[in-house]
């Protein structure tokens, strides 16, 4: 436990947390960017172009193949750093989570109050007819999920590369940020936009970074914590 990131959290009044990827490898979902994240394994090509839009519009099979296999994970369970930010929420003190995962996993601890910057693999709609379909329709169809009813292509609820993000769902996670006097960021290289742009509504003053390794907020926060999320922010 860090006494400094303890102090800052019993201080604040509103205090919101951005996360990513490295919020959920402790469950055993693979981040992108790690030594073994997704983006250094085997595929017939780099994960980033895969779930595209353009890809998934030229090769929609090749998509759900990779999708299955990497996206949807089964049988995840909320980590440490989950189950405290959940912990948090019900306490008063966390305003929001706003996240760049897509795994539904700070919801199956506990928050309420999640903005789902990319949006979650636990929705799915038919592009034809926006019948809603669960995770396991994707998980447990082959070649490219069709509609029952109009045969349409069931896609994820999951912004895409080359897509735009849920205007309502900015909206909520800008409100949050610019609102909060405590930010905690953790998990995330924040490389990717315009998701890490976010930061900048934040006027508050205390400004956490929690991540195994640099990013470039650490310049900017008045506290950074190398290290697994789990077991810092955790405890
Ligand atoms: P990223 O892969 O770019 O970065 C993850 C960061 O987390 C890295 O800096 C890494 O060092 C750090 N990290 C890994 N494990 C950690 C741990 N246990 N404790 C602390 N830090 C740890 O991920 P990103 O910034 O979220 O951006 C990638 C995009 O990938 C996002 O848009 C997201 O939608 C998507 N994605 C989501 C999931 C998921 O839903 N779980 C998984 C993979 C990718």
């Amino acid at each position: 436990m860090d006494q400094r990131l303890e102090r800052l959290i019993a201080q604040s009044k509103s205090m919101v947390f951005f996360g990513g990827a490295g919020v959920s490898t402790e469950s055993g979902i693979p981040d992108f960017r790690s030594q073994d994240g997704l983006y250094r394994q085997q595929w017939s090509c780099p994960p980033e172009q895969i779930i595209s839009r353009s890809f998934f519009e030229r090769d929609p099979e090749e998509f759900f193949r990779f999708y299955r296999a990497k996206l949807i994970v089964k049988a995840a369970a909320p980590g440490a750093a989950h189950r405290r930010l959940a912990a948090l929420e019900a306490g008063g003190k966390l305003r929001a989570v706003v996240t760049q995962n897509i795994d539904g996993l700070h919801q199956a601890a506990g928050s309420r109050a999640v903005w789902e910057l990319h949006g979650s693999v636990l929705r799915n709609y038919c592009m034809g007819c926006g019948r809603f379909y669960p995770v396991e329709y994707i998980e447990h169809s082959t070649g490219v999920p069709r509609c029952e009813a109009c045969g349409g292509i069931v896609k994820p609820d999951v912004v895409l590369y080359e897509e735009a993000l849920d205007e309502r769902v900015l909206e909520g996670a800008v409100r949050a940020i610019a609102a909060a006097d405590l930010l905690i960021v953790g998990g995330t290289s924040l490389a990717v936009y315009p998701a890490a742009g976010l930061l900048r509504y934040f006027g508050g003053s205390e400004l956490v970074v929690i991540n195994a390794t640099p990013t470039p907020a650490d310049a900017g926060a008045s506290l950074v914590l190398q290290g697994k999320i789990g077991r810092i922010l955790g405890e």
